[in-house]
């Protein structure tokens, strides 16, 4: 008793202490053996990750899937919205519009649409921060994601300019459902690169739109894909010039597996190839 009240720095006649000790006595004891158990398995389980591994990342990853869960909720919802009727390849979903840019901020956007995640103005209304929740475009329907992404009638129309305009860039007609426009081309791989980079821009500049009560027009998109390929360019460049780099050996010479430029894998040599020869 003398400790912990040395310890807290309680006085003899505290009123307060007196609450303390009666806080205290009012626990349950299995909260304490319980505590005991959780710390216990917790450190067990960390233990055997360092012993049957050796790296750091390994065990990182280890650890990220132990607490990673599938978001099925949002899964389920984009099934019923989009009557889609085949297993939605997820992980293509994620990995290919990953790859497509180098943009954070586009990544993000994309991880946020999938997840059903993008505020809304129904959301927006619900929580009494906005006085009305029609949508921003067409002030006719309630906004949500998949109003605002597809169904609006200024949205639908603005995908069948952009379609039209990526159709005659790329020479390959594409006139794609609401599955294709929201979450990309995939074809059981790593689909098109370039059609997949041009699609996210194409959302990305719904989104913009929203959030500055702007129409979404092609003009805009092209202007914005202009300001991706910009970055692209620039951060290819500076790797090159990185990569280019004389890592000179003892005697002053450069060795051959010093001289590979960025990108490195072809694939990626290809899609950029491409993004630069676009014309916008
Ligand atoms: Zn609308």
């Amino acid at each position: 008793m003398k400790e912990s009240m040395k310890k807290f720095n309680f006085q003899a006649n505290n009123a307060e202490f007196i609450q303390f000790i009666k806080l205290v006595s009012s626990l349950p004891e299995e909260w304490d053996s319980n505590y005991t158990d959780q710390q216990l398995t917790q450190s067990e389980h960390i233990l055997n990750l360092i012993k049957d591994t050796n790296s750091v990342k390994t065990i990182y990853t280890k650890l990220q899937d132990s607490v990673a869960r599938v978001p099925v909720k949002s899964q389920e919802f984009w099934k019923n919205k989009l009557f889609i009727n085949f297993e939605m390849p997820w992980r293509e979903v994620y990995i290919n519009n990953f790859n497509s840019t180098i943009e954070n901020r586009l990544r993000s956007f994309q991880i946020k649409l999938n997840l059903n995640a993008i505020v809304c103005n129904q959301i927006l209304h619900s929580f009494g921060k906005i006085d009305s929740d029609l949508c921003t475009f067409c002030k006719n329907a309630t906004e949500n994601v998949y109003h605002v992404f597809y169904s609006c009638h200024v949205t639908r129309l603005y995908w069948e300019n952009v379609c039209a305009w990526i159709s005659a860039r790329t020479r390959v007609p594409l006139t794609l459902p609401p599955v294709n426009l929201l979450f990309g081309v995939h074809n059981g791989g790593s689909g098109d690169k370039l059609v997949n980079c041009m699609l996210l821009c194409a959302r990305y500049v719904i989104y913009q739109c929203k959030y500055s009560e702007n129409k979404p027009t092609v003009f805009r998109f092209v202007c914005f894909l202009n300001s991706v390929r910009v970055s692209e360019c620039h951060v290819s460049k500076k790797t090159q010039e990185k990569c280019r780099t004389p890592m000179k050996t003892q005697n002053g010479t450069m060795p051959l597996e010093n001289m590979e430029f960025y990108p490195r894998k072809k694939s990626q040599h290809l899609y950029l190839k491409r993004l630069i020869k676009l014309k916008l």
